[in-house]
């Protein structure tokens, strides 16, 4: 598989108090085409800055000021504003955790994703009506051809969610980003709408770049895994790979806080992750999750760490995977 997106070296700068804050530190992924790549870490890593990053839809305090964010050959840092507005939609769509975000409540849905199909495709009229039927039935919207008419205050959450996938939809893109977008959704609808991106993407091969706090919809989603922390990616693997063996201190207290039975059942206890993500408006030396590391030892407060292998493609930015500088006494298999 190619990449479809390919991030390097992404810095972006939210300019809201008295010092900026990098709310994201140099961070570099790529995403394939056809895969979901899940963005996985606590609130306040920089996982929607890096989504509103890539969608160039950065809240006014926000600012890009280093890296490139590439889609296929296109450098959507170097695009104007009008070409941008093309990518929107067309070649990659965002969903969030609040659909009214992204749905206009006074346009009926008809409306707003022909709205879509006039703009992308020059659909009207007919056809357009058509094709709105069609998205509408895809994403499971029971009775579409009367609530097509209807305005989103008249849908439930569930239903509110389908329709902003069938917006995010009605332009086929590429990439589908989804940030948080079951967060505010009960277990069953939250797996309902978790199917139906599962089901679209086999049937569209587009990318998804799902963006989570939770595990356990990392387990059910991902291929390939990125965890965050303060601003950098920390650890990626394949799902397979994370899931056997989270490697970094990070993600291993991340298993460790998890209530749920099937993790634990894997030997991971349950715990409280102690202390707080250090502020993103200082320089960092060493590494960023040294305070509330149980294995750091000096050098991690002095230099920070570089990627390492585990194995394979699995990577880690943590001293423990580098033999030069580990100490001998240290197995980070085996914990503390
Ligand atoms: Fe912990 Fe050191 Fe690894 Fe950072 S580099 S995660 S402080 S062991
Ligand atoms: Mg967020």
């Amino acid at each position: 598989m190619s990449p479809l997106l390919q991030i390097e070296n992404l810095e972006t700068v939210l300019h809201t108090g008295a010092a900026p804050v990098w709310a994201v530190d140099g961070l570099t992924l790529q995403i394939l085409r056809g895969e979901t790549f899940v963005l996985l870490g606590e609130s306040g890593c920089g996982k929607s800055m890096t989504a509103l990053s890539v969608m160039r839809l950065l809240p006014e305090a926000g600012e890009i000021v280093a890296g490139s964010i590439r889609i296929g050959e296109e450098d959507l840092l170097l695009l104007p504003e009008a070409a941008m507005r093309d990518v929107r939609g067309k070649r990659i769509s965002m969903i969030f955790q609040e659909p009214m975000l992204s749905l206009n409540p006074v346009m009926t849905v008809a409306d707003q994703i022909g709205e879509v199909l006039r703009r992308h495709f020059n659909l009207s009229g007919m056809a357009a009506q058509e094709r709105v039927l069609e998205i509408l039935n895809q994403v499971g919207i029971p009775d579409a051809a009367r609530r097509m008419n209807e305005y989103p205050f008249q849908f439930s959450g569930g239903m509110k969610q389908r329709m902003m996938i069938a917006m995010a939809l009605a332009g086929e893109p590429e990439l589908l980003i989804a940030d948080e977008p079951t967060t505010a959704l009960d277990v069953t609808i939250q797996a309902q709408v978790l199917d139906l991106m599962r089901s679209l993407q086999q049937r569209d091969g587009m990318a998804i770049l799902l963006i989570t706090h939770d595990l356990a919809v990392a387990a059910e989603m991902a291929h390939r895994v990125a965890v965050m922390y303060a601003g950098e990616i920390v650890e990626t693997a394949t799902r397979e790979d994370f899931f056997s063996g989270p490697a970094h201190p990070y993600s291993q207290k991340l298993f460790a806080s998890l209530p749920g039975k099937a993790l634990r059942e894997q030997g991971l206890r349950l715990a409280a992750i102690g202390g707080n993500v250090p502020p993103l408006s200082s320089e960092f030396t060493g590494c960023r999750f040294a305070d509330r590391c149980d294995h750091a030892w000096e050098l991690c407060h002095e230099i920070a760490p570089r990627w390492n292998v585990v194995a394979g493609g699995h990577q880690v930015r943590c001293h423990l995977f580098n033999e030069d500088t580990r100490p001998s006494i240290q197995d980070p298999k085996l914990g503390s």
